[in-house]
């Protein structure tokens, strides 16, 4: 199960230099690639936004 970035992403940029497998890419917003997330949430511990939660 991979996390997920919600639109309360304000594309600080915080969670990408946290993701061990660099699953995260910017965009309008920042994106959590599903297939290679490990699921660790190391990037929803960072979020100031708290934008970032496991997904469904
Ligand atoms: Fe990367 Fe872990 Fe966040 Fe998945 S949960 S996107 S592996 S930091």
């Amino acid at each position: 199960m991979a996390y997920v970035i919600s639109d309360e992403c304000v594309a600080c940029g915080t969670c990408q230099g946290e993701c061990p497998t660099s699953s995260i890419s910017e965009g309008d917003i920042y994106v959590i690639e599903p297939s290679s997330c490990i699921d660790c949430g190391a990037c929803a511990d960072v979020c100031p936004a708290g934008a970032i939660s496991p997904g469904e």
